[in-house]
């Protein structure tokens, strides 16, 4: 059975009363801040725990943002040579067109200069100038016979046609140079286009990059803020652990006689030990995790079996765990030899026993069941000496 509020209270009021008769409101005083130190510990436990999903979390976030921004730098650097291809390629084809000027002008340059040697020619032929016509024809009127005018008239034809076929030659040149410059541009119009898409794809890219950079930069900033929250809360959870270390060491009221006795039904050579007690190890990523600080036991049918106190003494604790021992028991035994013993007795169905209550070796304080961070039925067992967990094997032989 649970205590209710009403008895609680009135359990509590007659403790600090004959603790005020007594003068020994130290080991109420102190009894009162475990408690307290228990729930702050198991806050900061909980906390703990959900920084370090968060980290892992933003870690996941991170290393998908870090394998997408390289992705992206290989199709930029692609892109990039791609551009600088086609930059190639139209510097190749710009020096295609202006052979294509510089071939063109000379063309032009040429016809220019026949021109004006054929219009010399013809100039010296009517020496007379005027109308061109009436000048052939005194050329001819001046003959002296008629062979003389047919000589003159077959030259002058024959001189016009070889001059008016050259110029056709090389009207024909200029048509073809200027239509394999036509071919050029258009090259390079191509070749201008698909640059053009690039540099368009290239600065998608680019301002791509920048957001993912950008949000790798923040996931960092979140990270090393959690990392330097969760080392503060390491730091604050070792100060409680020592404060209730000490705490425990200063109950030094039981009468414990240096005997323990097996706390559950049967002999101990009955229970399988299911995890014993381990130390610290240092952890991969964060330094430390808490140690296992008792030891395990379980068998076939364990579950509801009473639990008893393994010696007499004042319950110290008696509370519930949510992220690690759910509902659980302390006794503190007293001294022996300037040493003090505690026992504890977690993942409890329930505790029938509350804080500052006497019990007795033997007496039944609770209920072996799973309750807190536990995966089955089982009885986790702590000795503790002046706070600090001992191997409990040895106490129960
Ligand atoms: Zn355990």
């Amino acid at each position: 059975m649970r205590f209710n509020r009403k008895t609680i209270l009135s359990v509590v009021s007659c403790i600090l009363l004959v603790c005020t008769l007594f003068s020994c409101l130290t080991f109420n005083a102190t009894s009162a801040t475990l408690d307290e130190l228990q729930t702050q510990l198991n806050q900061l436990e909980k906390e703990q725990a959900q920084i370090s999903s968060k980290i892992n979390s933003i870690k996941n976030d991170k290393n998908k943002q870090i394998e997408y921004k390289n992705a992206l730098l290989s199709q930029i650097n692609n892109t990039r040579a791609q551009i600088d291809a086609y930059t190639n390629s139209i510097a190749l084809v710009d020096g295609k067109i202006s052979d294509t000027d510089t071939r063109i002008a000379a063309k032009d340059k040429e016809l220019a200069q026949l021109k004006n040697e054929f219009k010399a020619r013809i100039r010296s032929i009517c020496m007379n100038g005027g109308d061109s016509t009436n000048a052939l024809l005194s050329v001819l009127l001046s003959a002296e016979d008629f062979a003389d005018i047919l000589t003159v008239a077959e030259y002058t034809k024959n001189l016009a046609s070889y001059d008016a076929k050259v110029m056709e030659d090389i009207a024909a040149a200029v048509k073809a140079i200027q239509s394999e410059q036509a071919n050029l541009q258009s090259e390079r119009n191509t070749l201008a286009t698909y640059q053009a898409k690039l540099a368009s794809k290239k600065s998608d890219l680019d301002s791509q990059l920048a957001t993912a950079n950008q949000l790798i930069v923040s996931l960092g900033q979140q990270e090393s803020q959690l990392n330097s929250d969760y080392a503060d809360l390491e730091r604050e959870a070792k100060k409680v652990e020592e404060a209730i270390r000490l705490a425990s060491i200063n109950q030094n009221n039981g009468t414990f006689d240096g005997s323990f006795y097996w706390p559950l039904p049967g002999k101990k050579a009955d229970y399988r030990l299911t995890s014993p007690i381990q130390a610290a190890r240092p952890h991969p990523v964060y330094g430390t995790i808490r140690a296992h600080t008792g030891n395990d036991y379980a068998k076939a049918g364990i579950n509801g079996l009473p639990i008893y106190a393994a010696a007499s003494g004042t319950v110290s604790i008696a509370t519930y765990n949510a992220g690690g021992f759910g509902y659980y028991v302390m006794i503190n035994h007293g001294a022996i030899n300037g040493s003090t013993y505690s026992t504890l007795y977690a993942h409890m169905t329930r505790y029938v026993v509350s804080k500052g209550q006497t019990v007795k070796k033997g007496d039944v304080i609770g209920y072996v069941g799973s309750s807190g961070a536990a995966t089955g039925p089982h009885l986790h067992l702590e000795v503790r000496i002046n706070g600090s967990p001992v191997n409990p094997d040895p106490y129960f032989n």
